[in-house]
């Protein structure tokens, strides 16, 4: 049986949720130790734990030591089925990540699936809702992948209760995915969002981009929400030629607006200052994809820890495929997948 050492490299929730998505579409069973050992909660916390279960359900699986808090559990997957499933994280645990780690295994099952998340939708460290559905799925359309995903209420922490749906078309054919060219830019839409807290943050941090990204400001309103909790996410929609980037940040208390503004034109200009396609996080979550699917070339922003460590686990568990990685610049790397 496959051994993962769930602290190697970056050494969070993404080594197991990698894995458990690799072991559902191989068929290959794993031992995964030393859970998240590098956080500081180690172990499965209710997001990982939900994962677990969800991979578990669409494969008709086996687990053990799958409880909260737990540092090692053993998997064996069974076959994928398509179907109804409802996840829910019971904290406000990210709901997206949860997602990502059932969406490849049902996109090979037989039949459509219709899936209910409940839990965060806007969670900082996690891809947010619009990156799934801007970013992120887009680019998976592109490889043959047909996933609608609907937000019916936003999640923030620490109240959670948010929910989306996703309707999961399994793929006939992958195509190979050339991600080289930006292409000219298109459009830069700001967002500031506020929830249950009062809309003159969102007000300042609106202004805070448009100044410092150009944009008009008179075209642009902030978004008040009620009654989700409190909750505050600025995000900038990048749109290129090629595909769409999305970059974000949270409101903290004692943090103010305008930093939390800043936080997100700080990672715009990171990406303007290079031309790759792909920003940090795209990069990491494109792999898997690449790997099950009929692999591709991604150029990306240079590659983080979190990319690293999933190009490992993706050793792990497909050694036939070759993940070759060129560092082409200071502001930016290629990755070759072939399958
Ligand atoms: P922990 O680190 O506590 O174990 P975790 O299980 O929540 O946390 P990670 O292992 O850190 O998660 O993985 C987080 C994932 O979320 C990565 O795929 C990363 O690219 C993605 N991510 C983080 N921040 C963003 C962001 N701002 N936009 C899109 N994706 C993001």
């Amino acid at each position: 049986m496959l051994v993962i050492d769930g602290s190697q490299g970056e050494g969070g929730g993404q080594v197991l949720r990698s894995a458990l998505t690799l072991s559902v579409c191989t068929g290959q069973p794993f031992r995964i130790e030393r859970i998240r050992a590098s956080r500081s909660r180690p172990g499965l916390l209710r997001q990982h734990l939900t994962a677990v279960r969800a991979a578990q359900e669409v494969s008709g699986g086996k687990v053990e030591g799958d409880e909260l808090g737990s540092a090692s559990l053993t998997f064996t997957p069974g076959r994928v089925r398509g179907g109804e499933y409802v996840f829910k994280v019971g904290s406000a645990g990210s709901t997206t990540l949860v997602f990502q780690t059932v969406l490849l295994p049902l996109l090979r099952a037989e039949r459509p699936s219709r899936l209910v998340l409940e839990g965060g939708t806007h969670n900082p460290l996690a891809p947010t809702f619009d990156f799934l559905e801007r970013a992120f799925l887009p680019l998976l359309a592109r490889m043959g992948a047909q996933v609608k995903v609907e937000l019916e209420r936003p999640g923030y922490a620490p109240a959670g209760g948010g929910r989306f749906t996703a309707e999961v078309t399994p793929v006939a054919r992958w195509s190979s995915l050339e991600l080289v060219e930006r292409g000219a830019r298109r459009a830069i839409r700001p967002h500031a969002v506020v929830s249950d807290l009062p809309g003159s943050i969102a007000v300042r941090e609106l202004d805070v981009l448009c100044e410092a990204l150009g944009l008009v400001r008179s075209e642009h309103t902030p978004e008040q929400q009620d009654g989700f909790g409190p909750g505050n996410v600025v995000w900038v929609e990048y749109e290129s030629e090629a595909l769409t980037e999305v970059f974000s940040a949270f409101g903290e208390r004692h943090l103010r607006a305008e930093a939390v503004a800043d936080r997100v034109v700080t990672q715009v200009r990171r990406y303007q200052k290079s031309d790759a396609p792909s920003g940090e996080h795209l990069a990491d979550q494109l792999l898997l994809p690449l790997a099950l699917g009929a692999g591709g070339v991604l150029r990306a922003l240079p590659l983080s820890r979190h990319a690293e460590t999933n190009i490992d686990v993706v050793r792990r568990f497909l050694p036939s495929v070759r993940v070759d990685v060129e560092r082409e610049a200071p502001t930016s790397s290629r990755v070759t997948v072939s399958v």
